[in-house]
């Protein structure tokens, strides 16, 4: 046992060791990126199929860390949520997405529903709930601004706090969505278990929703639509990129897309010039 530490050596790739030194740097860099105002929220917008109103967006995560390159959340989230980090950029993001927010109102303008995403490491503890409405209430906001974007993860490890905490958000008017839909431990016995009032059919779908021979991509896609209709779950699709595609979400009736073909994730005043317009009053 006490030689153990070499055979561990031994086991260890230039790889891993790449591995290991880019996690650690990345969670260094991480521990100054919230005083050092390195993070910032950009807003992809979501839109009805059938009107083409702007009905919502999504607030992605942005980190230029201190060298000033952009490392993207793929990368970076993961490392937060293993080293517990995710807590506290976690409730940046709610903090500063309700900023931004009071800050479209206080000029007249009209913004949509803003949807934050959420790691289940987040939810595990108790507490989270109560941080996002103390948050509403500081900036007099409503519930209704905000929805809550989980993955199927959440039920990976089912503990009653995460799902203790989604349920009092949502009977305090705050909507949940179900995300990246699809790609998970798939059971649908969980669409029963929490009250999600959107589903978000993830980006794999999608890219061939438009080929005329997926006969079994469509099916998925009819029946997903169908159970999610029965559950009165509002469909949204992520990363529609082209017009073919639309159309053939059109014609599938989901309800709002999410993509490149209307517009990539925008930093918060590119979002208000071009995507929000004056409140009618
Ligand atoms: P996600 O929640 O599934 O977010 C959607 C991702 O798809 C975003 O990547 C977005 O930029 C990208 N996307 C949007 N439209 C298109 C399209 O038409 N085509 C393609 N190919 N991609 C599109 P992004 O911003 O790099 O974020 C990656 C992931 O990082 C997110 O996936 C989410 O899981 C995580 N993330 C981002 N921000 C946060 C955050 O504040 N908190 C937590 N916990 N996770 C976050
Ligand atoms: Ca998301
Ligand atoms: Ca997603
Ligand atoms: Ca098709």
């Amino acid at each position: 046992a006490k030689r153990s530490g070499g055979n561990v050596a031994r086991f260890y790739t230039r790889e891993m060791n790449d591995a290991v030194c880019q996690r650690v740097a990345i969670e260094s860099g991480l521990r100054q990126a919230i005083a050092r105002e390195e993070l910032s929220l950009h807003f992809q917008p979501q839109l009805s199929i059938a009107t083409g109103a702007l009905v919502g967006c999504e607030a992605l995560l942005r980190w230029r860390d201190g060298e000033g390159h952009c490392v993207p959340p793929d990368r970076f989230i993961p490392v937060a949520e293993a080293s517990g980090q995710i807590l506290p950029i976690g409730e940046w993001v709610v903090g500063r997405a309700l900023d931004h927010i009071a800050a479209w109102r206080a000029e007249g303008l009209a913004p949509p529903r803003v949807a934050i995403n959420v790691s289940a490491r987040q939810l595990v503890q108790p507490g989270f709930a109560a941080m996002v409405l103390a948050a509403l209430a500081q900036r007099a906001l409503p519930a209704e601004v905000l929805e809550v974007e989980v993955t199927e993860s959440i039920f990976l490890h089912p503990e009653a706090a995460a799902l203790g905490e989604l349920r009092l958000l949502h009977r305090r008017g705050i909507r949940l969505a179900l995300d990246d839909f699809g790609t998970g431990y798939s059971s649908l016995s969980y669409l029963g278990v929490l009250p999600f009032d959107t589903l978000k059919i993830d980006r794999s779908f999608v890219a061939n929703v438009d080929a005329p021979d997926d006969a079994r991509g469509d099916a998925i896609l009819k029946a997903t639509i169908a159970m999610s209709r029965a559950f009165d779950m509002q469909v949204v699709a992520e990363g529609v990129e082209r017009p073919s595609q639309l159309a053939a979400l059109q014609t599938l009736s989901c309800d709002v897309c999410q993509g490149y073909l209307f517009s990539p994730p925008l930093a918060a005043e590119a979002f208000a010039d071009r995507c929000l317009a004056i409140k009618p009053t």
